[in-house]
């Protein structure tokens, strides 16, 4: 059931062509979903909008404090996109506020905290419905596949780095439920990213993580689910065999020219014309400091749930999906 958003903007930025908030909502009475809101300045009077999900990178500069999402989200931004950037739980804000990522509703309350991003980008009024987006990269992947799967708003979607048929990560943040029915699987990751069909999707690959085969396995099978609907023009592959597990300056080129082309993104003064590289040495990155919404627990609404709360969702007691608990969690 949707809730009021009760959304918090706090300690708005000024940059070079874009701003940053630090953002706050509950995705339940109580719960709340922290993340940076990434606005161009000047922008048009209705803007693509992008949720960006980070992965399991850890570490006092991890999750969407990393240097290489703050690139992401400021890029787009200053390409006309309103992006907001969210921490998944036990990451970032959320664990700075107690939250650990072992809650045993990890798969439900982060699908639906991507699901509540969409209505916050919506409630803020200029957001072109047309053109939402969500991108992210390895478990940051899978929230992207997993939220273009259920939620219709997402008109492109892009993974980067994690959809593979023969591997879907580890942790009960991409697997819970269990949505692949293991041990002898009833699905994999490949069958549910083409849920995107027909809506535009790039899958970015590399040779150094489990998404080494899409050129050969998955991006076969994909293309063959758009041509079943005659849009098998609107998906893409860019490979990347020589590199590893990241969504690193390569890859963003590529997924910021299939954003550029499939969300009307103006790239006039971005991207450089005689490299045809497109520029984020203008960006800001933050320190984690500039991005907290809260400098500590005290500042939070009273009627904020403790930490580790169990959260009234459907189904809360199927919540804890321990197929995979032999394998390492993707980042
Ligand atoms: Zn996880």
């Amino acid at each position: 059931m949707r809730t009021p958003l009760n959304a918090i903007a706090k300690n708005r930025r000024s940059y070079d062509q874009y701003t940053v908030e630090s953002i706050a909502f509950e995705s339940v009475p109580g719960f709340f979903v922290y993340g940076s809101l990434y606005r161009p300045v000047n922008g048009p009077a209705k803007q693509a909008g992008v949720l960006c999900p980070h992965g399991h990178w850890k570490g006092v500069s991890g999750g969407r404090f990393r240097s290489d999402h703050q690139h992401r989200c400021a890029t787009l931004a200053r390409m006309g996109a309103t992006v907001f950037s969210y921490d998944m739980i036990g990451f970032g804000d959320s664990e700075f506020l107690g939250w650990d990522h072992q809650h045993p509703q990890v798969f439900q309350l982060q699908t639906w905290a991507s699901i509540r991003a969409v209505d916050f980008l919506e409630s803020l009024g200029d957001i072109d419905s047309e053109r939402i987006a969500v991108t992210g990269a390895s478990s940051g992947g899978s929230q992207a596949f997993l939220l273009t799967a259920v939620d219709d708003r997402i008109r492109v979607s892009v993974p980067v780095a994690m959809v593979s048929a023969h591997f879907f990560g580890g942790c009960d943040c991409e697997s819970g439920c269990p949505i692949h029915l293991t041990p002898d699987l009833e699905t994999n990751n490949v069958e549910i990213a083409s849920a995107c069909a027909p809506r535009p999707m790039l899958l970015v690959s590399v040779g150094g993580d489990w998404s080494k085969n899409t050129p050969e396995v998955e991006f076969p099978y994909v293309k063959h689910v758009y041509e079943l609907f005659g849009s098998d023009s609107l998906v893409e592959n860019s490979h990347f065999p020589d590199e590893g597990h990241d969504y690193g300056p390569s890859k963003r080129q590529a997924v910021y020219e299939f954003l550029v082309k499939h969300l009307d993104l103006d790239s006039s003064n971005v991207l450089d014309s005689k490299s045809g590289l497109f520029d984020e040495t203008t960006n800001t990155i933050e320190s984690t400091e500039t991005m907290r919404v809260f400098a500590d627990a005290s500042e939070l609404p009273e009627h904020a749930l403790p930490p580790g709360s169990l959260i009234g969702l459907e189904r809360s007691s199927e919540a804890s999906g321990k197929e995979n608990s032999s394998l390492s969690p993707s980042n």
